[in-house]
């Protein structure tokens, strides 16, 4: 009955693979709430499969946030397209 209690308890501080990939996001932006955090950190200490996703995930971000002023095209061919007006 106790261990049960206890089970239950516990399970409640789990997540699965498909929470956990869902919240990672969120995990790398740091705005999980702490129990869940303490959650997905358990989680990712004993899975593998999540961590290496976790990792693929956060190094993603790592690069598009090191080229953060990529120029659109639109624009880019707009001012292109103004410079050439003004030079007529
Ligand atoms: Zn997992």
């Amino acid at each position: 009955m106790v261990f049960r209690l206890l089970s239950k308890i516990f399970r409640r501080n789990e997540v699965d693979c498909k929470e956990t990939r869902r919240s990672s996001s969120d995990y790398l932006d740091e705005t999980l709430p702490p129990r869940k955090l303490a959650a997905i950190q358990n989680h990712l200490s004993n899975c593998g499969p999540c961590r290496a996703f976790v990792d693929t995930l956060a190094s993603t971000i790592g690069i598009l946030s090191r080229f953060p002023r990529v120029i659109p095209p639109s624009s880019f061919k707009e001012s292109l397209m103004d410079k050439i007006r003004r030079d007529r």
